[in-house]
């Protein structure tokens, strides 16, 4: 079995999640009037109560997707089009460089297609966000502004932002906020009432629920247009037959995560910690993203990401896997050719710079023994793929 350091792509499934999905499939429609209907919205009923407190959530603000990517799509898209339903002058969408494709990709559709105008909020060199220039942007022309969307935590190099700030922020200037929670929830403490987001996305297959089920939470006072139309499931906002057992398997491993997130991000923190020793030894070898040493709020606690200056990162990759270790360059891969990270490229990195990248993932299956075979492992590779890199260029 390879040792699997890609938990930020997903996580394997948790027992408590197979076990709500066993103990709650076969259940009715919740939405039929029958005595089996009402026994499966009893059922959906207490699990979304039990997600929402672990989300620092009422229950009537989640609304269950299905998955992150939906649940980005449609506060971007909803907060968008009622914003300009209500005030039409209002096509601004704020945001940084460095968003998950689910949110980039969603606003850049409305830029070519709805007439939205993408403003980017400038991120420092380790990828945290401006916050003199994002609320000197929030002050210019607020009515023309529909949204301001900003990831808790980044994917790629585990940056944490200062969300309660922006939401702040946000509030004052009476702009709705969006804020992709993906990676954060479960992993660091999370309150969706704290946070002052609008709305937020989380998803469960990043904590041990399946693929294929996630919410977006939904502030009382917020309004959005749906994206898809049909059964008015979902406070009307996301129509579609309720999967109840993908609802349980999110509210148990939720509940899971959220009591034991402090003895397990000490613990990964820990590990993760180890693992970047050992790679700082090695000759051009770069930390990206907050120094975890110096500052610990600042990056996810499972996260390392550096550069190895000279090597593709799709050869550190390659290697790795051949030695038994499943790992990441982090960057997205479009038809077979990999691109260079555009988060690494808003840090303000050159391509160059960008190519050398390896993203390295710990989850609640991560074992100290993995951590020190990997150890063992990394700096032999590292040295193997800047030859390789160099004798290539
Ligand atoms: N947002 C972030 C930050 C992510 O890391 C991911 C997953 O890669 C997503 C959104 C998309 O979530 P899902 O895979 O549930 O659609």
């Amino acid at each position: 079995m390879p040792r699997y350091f890609d938990h930020a792509a997903t996580t394997p499934l948790k027992p408590s999640a197979v076990q709500a999905i066993t103990e709650h499939s076969g259940l009715a429609n919740p939405s039929s009037l029958h005595g089996s209907g009402r026994r499966a919205r009893l059922a959906a009923d207490s699990s979304r109560a039990r997600l929402a407190a672990a989300a620092g959530a009422d229950p009537s603000e989640v609304i269950i997707t299905s998955g992150g990517t939906e649940a980005d799509n449609l506060a971007v898209k909803g907060l968008y089009w009622q914003r300009r339903h209500e005030d039409g002058r209002r096509r601004r969408i704020l945001l940084p460089a460095l968003e998950h494709h689910a949110v980039l990709e969603a606003a850049e559709w409305l830029e070519a297609h709805e007439e939205a105008e993408l403003v980017i909020i400038p991120v420092d060199a380790e990828g945290v966000v401006d916050l003199a220039a994002l609320e000197a942007m929030l002050a210019e022309a607020p009515e023309s502004i529909a949204l301001l969307t900003a990831m808790w935590a980044n994917n790629e190099m585990g940056a944490v932002q200062p969300i309660g700030r922006i939401g702040q922020l946000c509030a004052a200037a009476g702009v709705p906020f969006h804020t992709d929670a993906v990676q954060t929830f479960g992993s660091i403490p999370v309150s969706f009432a704290e946070s002052g987001a609008s709305t937020m996305a989380i998803s469960g297959h990043k904590i041990g629920a399946p693929v294929g089920i996630g919410a977006l939470l939904v502030r009382r006072d917020v309004k959005l247009m749906p994206v898809q139309h049909g059964g008015g499931q979902e406070r009307d906002i996301r129509s579609g037959t309720l999967d109840v057992p993908g609802l349980a398997a999110f509210a148990a491993v939720a509940e899971e995560a959220v009591a034991s997130l402090e003895a397990e991000s000490s613990r990964l923190a820990g590990l993760r910690n180890r693992l970047l020793e050992a790679v700082e030894q090695e000759e051009g070898v770069r930390l990206r993203g907050p120094d975890p040493r110096t500052h610990p709020q600042k990056r996810l606690p499972n996260n390392l990401h550096f550069t190895v200056d000279g090597a593709e990162g799709d050869s550190l990759l390659f290697m790795l896997d051949m030695a038994g270790f499943d790992t990441a360059t982090g960057s997205a891969c479009t038809a077979g050719v990999p691109r260079p990270s555009h988060v690494l490229l808003a840090m303000g990195l050159s391509e160059e710079e960008a190519r050398g990248a390896q993203r390295l993932t710990l989850g609640w299956t991560t074992a100290e023994e993995d951590v020190e075979a990997l150890r063992q492992a990394l700096p032999g590779i590292i040295r193997q793929a800047r030859t390789a890199g160099m004798a290539a260029g």
